[in-house]
């Protein structure tokens, strides 16, 4: 590596460890990065330049000498604009570094009856008073936006949403030019970024190996391997639940028959409960199961058990340590999780199976959204040098000159 790219990437490993850990001692920073003393002091001189980290003086302990500085990322001058659009709703979140989150709305929405001119339309008016609030001297670094749908990560370009009724929605082009921020807007498959979120965030931080599952009305899957996200060429990898679970089974709403999400996703979980199709009908289905209505549980252990196969394939391929269940699985999971080990102890070999653990996600609803967020995050950690982000006073004249 040449010595400008050691450097960056030195100064990416020290913001992203506060970035995630939170302050820290100068000492500490040190040990947990294995540079030295004065590399750290170096590359804390130019984060702090750049705005990106600030230092105060440490409380004095019991040992002997000064002590040592603390470290920490300055939120507000690196904040993202996070957005998710889901099935049943739309969220908005202003995130800062270090994952402050600043405001978050969501809003639940009529399925399926949204074109995305208007949903471009809502989440602008959601995001508006979120950003106004943003302290003055703020720095948005980009727009992070989480779909329910097959997405081109290289330009937010959606090519199949079936949930939303979508397909060949260039997102990312839309939302940019309606919330004319002049910040970049990356968007990604919800379930990569739950993946991300979880790997980052969740029930056991920098986890490297792991896979999320979503259920929204579909099944989604991310997956993190060696710590990376794993994306295949364009970022469609991880659509598990196009992948066949039943031969003999029903048609999906891809044309192919007996995907997984056919047996394990929502449509299959209401069905076989006897409720109908629809926003909200989860929670009827919730409320059920915690009554102990019979149909519902045996309903809900078939669909745990399809769930669970299916999860066994996963984990003979990925070797994960840690298989996270997200959306309407993270709901349920109380009365899915036996079912869920019955139907994955039934798939996995031994050796990967007895590594994996299945729980579900620690970071609830939002799991994606805050992926949404450290997508953007990622592109500053990777080079935080080059970090000059558009001001508040930018922002406001891009707005301005809008009107
Ligand atoms: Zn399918």
């Amino acid at each position: 590596m040449a010595a400008d790219e050691v450097r960056r990437h030195n100064l990416g490993a020290v913001l992203e460890r506060l970035h995630l850990a939170g302050p820290l001692s100068r000492s500490d920073l040190t040990k947990a990065t294995g540079l030295n003393r004065s590399t750290i002091a170096d590359l804390l001189a130019e984060l702090t330049a750049v705005g990106l980290v600030e230092e105060r003086p440490g409380a004095p302990g019991s040992g002997p000498g000064r002590p040592s500085p603390v470290v920490q990322v300055r939120p507000h001058r690196a904040s993202v604009l996070a957005v998710e659009l889901a099935v049943d709703s739309i969220a908005v979140a202003t995130v800062g570094l270090g994952g402050h989150v600043y405001n978050l709305v969501r809003v639940a929405r009529p399925r399926g009856r949204f074109s995305p001119e208007e949903t471009v339309q809502d989440v602008a008016k959601l995001a508006g008073p979120l950003l106004d609030s943003l302290p003055a001297d703020h720095s948005l670094v980009g727009v992070g936006v989480a779909v329910v749908g097959i997405t081109r990560r290289s330009d937010g370009f959606v090519h199949l949403a079936p949930n939303l009724g979508w397909r060949d929605v260039p997102i990312s082009a839309m939302l940019a030019g309606e919330l004319d921020l002049g910040a970049p807007v990356l968007a990604a498959n919800e379930a990569d970024l739950g993946a991300l979120a979880e790997h980052r965030r969740g029930r056991q931080p920098g986890i490297a190996n792991l896979v999320y599952v979503s259920g929204e009305v579909g099944i989604g899957a991310g997956v993190i391997v060696d710590g990376k996200p794993l994306l295949g060429s364009a970022g469609y990898a991880g659509e598990a639940g196009h992948t066949l679970i039943n031969p003999e089974g029903s048609v999906c709403r891809c044309g192919a028959i007996g995907c997984w999400e056919t047996e394990a996703g929502e449509a299959a979980l209401l069905r076989r409960a006897g409720v109908s199709e629809g926003a909200g009908r989860l929670s009827e289905v919730a409320e059920r199961a915690a009554a102990g209505d019979e149909r519902t549980l045996r309903a809900i252990a078939d669909v745990g058990r399809w769930l669970g196969l299916g999860i066994g394939n996963l984990i003979n391929l990925f070797n994960p340590d840690l298989v996270v269940l997200g959306g309407l699985y993270q709901r349920l999971f109380t009365f899915l999780e036996p079912s869920v080990l019955e139907g994955s102890a039934q798939r996995t070999l031994a050796a990967p199976g007895g590594m994996a653990t299945i729980a579900c996600s620690a970071l609830g609803p939002d799991a994606s959204l805050i992926g949404a967020a450290e997508l953007v995050m990622s592109r500053v950690i990777a080079d935080p040098a080059s970090f000059d982000g558009p001001g508040v006073g930018e922002r406001a004249g891009a707005r301005e000159g809008a009107r």
